[in-house]
């Protein structure tokens, strides 16, 4: 059956379905991520006895909501952690990280980020750049950093000189981000845990696992100490409409809950105001929905590749998150490619989007997302700062045909630049 909706030339057509075809055999192996990653929650949430009565909406304290205890135990099952805190009143992963940090550093604590500089948004939270804003050197938290190595792996021989026995964090940040250093791997976040224990045996080993998770077929649970991420990326399933978790050792999930409520009450206490459903149901879904992101990025990759543009990762290289960047070398590829994403959006499709001067940008940056929910980077998205080296990072894609189909007519709409 003919279905081509959108107009995409055969050119691009048959180099799409070379690109399938060279892509399948990693989207095979997706499959069997998804599939034990799946079978893992169903049976947490077997384990759990999750009935519908986890559904009921708390109000006021929140005292004795039996679904969101239920919930930040499924979380501690799949994550191999020991507790958890699942809050749909984490406003965003950036607040999820900084109730986290707060939440267990204390004045004349050392943190030393062994992964170079952290995420732009978590810069402001330990207090580079401004101090005066409530972040953590406000508090008398001292901030070190091992930088990555050129070629943007970890640095072991600078840990080993930067951990001391008294730093009482080491900070791992496994996720790319904005930048185009590789994405950590589960066996590497070992290998730093595994050292930083060796020089710090009391530090506390805290990983941002933001768009990690799901994506391995184990989880970073058991190599660190504490772990967060957002519900709006990867583990809410594109269904939970906010949300954090913090996940981990039990004394230092329960110290987190102290931060986000008050000391004494810590986990006790927090409405959940009828948002358990979504929760459960986003989290049911997420390791399905963070497979079909991958392949919709393996596809990218592959059909970008056959294009002649260098894309990180490769579609045959293993993967540790769920985000794609492609360097498209100039600005009219970018804005195109970011047009053709939109284009195919479920939401939002008719609006072309634009360069603007974001705040805290130094450059014009652009951005496509047509998503349910608003900021929602689990749903496919693409964010392009329009200057060297002129990449584009996607990622997302609630299902793999659409998120297919984006692909095909980002690569359409590029077509007069290539
Ligand atoms: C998204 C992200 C964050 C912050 O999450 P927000 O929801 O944007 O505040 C932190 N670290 C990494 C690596 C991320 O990808």
């Amino acid at each position: 059956m003919e279905n081509n909706f959108f107009g995409i030339s055969s050119r691009i057509s048959e180099l799409g379905e070379a690109a399938m075809e060279k892509a399948l055999p990693f989207i095979n192996e997706v499959d069997k991520i998804t599939e034990y990653n799946q079978l893992k929650m169903l049976s947490a949430f077997r384990n759990n006895r999750v009935s519908e009565s986890c559904f009921t909406a708390s109000t006021g304290y929140g005292y004795g909501d039996r679904g969101r205890d239920v919930l930040d135990s499924i979380y501690a099952e799949v994550f191999d952690t020991e507790d958890a805190l699942v809050r749909h009143s984490f406003a965003s992963g950036t607040h999820t990280l900084t109730v986290a940090l707060f939440g267990v550093l204390r004045p004349g604590d050392t943190m030393v980020s062994v992964t170079g500089i952290p995420y732009d948004t978590l810069q402001g939270v330990i207090g580079l750049g401004s101090a005066s804003n409530g972040s953590l050197r406000e508090f008398g938290i001292k901030y070190e950093q091992v930088d990555l190595l050129p070629d943007g792996t970890v640095d072991y021989e600078g840990i080993r000189k930067q951990v001391r026995p008294d730093t009482k964090m080491v900070y791992i940040q496994r996720s790319r981000g904005y930048s185009l250093r590789p994405t950590l791997l589960n066996e590497d976040i070992k290998k730093i845990y595994e050292l930083a224990k060796e020089l710090a045996p009391g530090c506390i080993v805290m990983l941002d696992n933001c768009y990690g998770e799901y994506v391995e077929m184990t989880s970073p649970g058991k190599c660190c100490d504490l772990m967060a991420g957002s519900l709006i990326k990867n583990p809410g399933g594109g269904i939970a409409p906010t949300g954090g978790y913090i996940a981990g050792r039990h004394d230092l999930v329960e110290a987190c809950s102290y931060r986000l409520t008050t000391p004494g009450t810590g986990k006790e206490i927090g409405c959940t105001l009828g948002q358990n459903r979504e929760l459960f149901m986003g989290t049911f879904n997420a390791p399905h929905v963070t497979g079909e992101a991958l392949k919709t990025a393996i596809f990218a990759s592959a059909l970008f590749d056959s294009l002649g543009f260098k894309v990180t990762p490769g579609f045959d290289e293993p993967r540790g998150d769920i985000i794609q960047a492609i360097l498209l070398e100039n600005e009219e590829r970018l804005i195109s490619f970011c047009q053709g994403i939109q284009a195919a959006s479920p939401i939002d499709s008719f609006v072309t989007p634009e360069p603007w001067d974001m705040p805290g940008y130094d450059s014009k940056v652009i951005m496509a997302a047509g998503a349910f929910t608003l900021g929602s980077s689990i749903e496919l998205s693409a964010d392009a700062p329009l200057r060297e080296p002129y990449a584009v990072w996607m990622q997302g894609g609630l299902n793999f045909h659409s998120g297919k189909a984006a692909v095909l007519l980002a690569a359409e709409k590029m077509k007069e630049f290539i």
